[in-house]
C-alpha cells in the first residue's frame, strides 16, 4: 500500500514488505512515474518521493492532456523516441483497460495536427525534416 505523509509519498507498487528498495526516484511527475513504471516492469523495488502528493499542480505535470507529434520542430532525430512513446501508451492503454475490469480506457487519441508558420520558419524546416525522412 502506498504510504502518505503531508510531505512526501513513497509508491509501495513494489516495496516488499521489508522494504528492500533498488531505486530511489525524486520527483514523481512525468519523468520520475515513467521511469518507476519501466523499472517496476523490469522486476526493480522502486521508491518514488515527492515534495507534494502526486498528481498535483505544483510541477509541470498537471492537466487533463497534452500531445506530441511526429511531424516534430525541434527536429527529426526525436522522431524514434517518439514512435517508440507512441507504441509505449498505446500498451498502458492496453494494460490499464485489462486490468481495470471496466473495459476500454482510453488514454491515447490520434488526430492531426496543422502547423501555420511562413515558409521559412524554423518551426517548419524541423517539421518538414521529420516528414521527409519518416
Ligand atoms: C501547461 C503545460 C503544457 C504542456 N504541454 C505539453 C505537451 O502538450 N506535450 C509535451 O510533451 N509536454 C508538454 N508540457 C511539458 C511536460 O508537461 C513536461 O515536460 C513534463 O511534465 C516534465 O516532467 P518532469 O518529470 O520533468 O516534471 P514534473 O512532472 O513537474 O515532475 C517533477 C516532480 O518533482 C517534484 N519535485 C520538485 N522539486 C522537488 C524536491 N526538491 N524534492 C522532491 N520532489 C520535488 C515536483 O513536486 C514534481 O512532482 C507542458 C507543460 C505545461 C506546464
Amino acid at each position: 500500500m502506498a504510504q502518505k505523509t503531508q510531505e512526501s509519498w513513497t509508491t509501495g507498487v513494489h516495496v516488499d514488505g521489508s522494504f528492500r528498495i533498488d531505486t530511489v526516484i525524486l520527483g514523481a511527475g512525468s519523468m520520475g512515474l515513467a521511469t518507476a513504471y519501466a523499472l517496476s516492469r523490469r522486476g526493480r523495488k522502486v521508491a518514488l518521493l515527492d515534495r507534494h502528493m502526486p498528481p498535483h499542480t505544483f510541477g509541470s505535470h498537471h492537466g487533463e492532456t497534452r500531445l506530441f507529434r511526429m511531424a516534430y520542430a525541434e527536429g527529426d532525430a526525436y522522431v524514434p523516441l517518439l514512435q517508440d512513446a507512441r507504441q509505449m501508451w498505446l500498451e498502458l492503454e492496453a494494460r490499464t483497460s485489462s486490468e481495470s475490469g471496466r473495459g476500454a480506457l482510453p488514454l491515447f487519441a490520434q488526430t492531426g495536427v496543422l502547423n501555420a508558420a511562413r515558409p521559412d520558419a524554423n518551426l517548419l524546416r524541423g517539421v518538414r525534416e521529420s516528414l521527409i525522412r519518416y
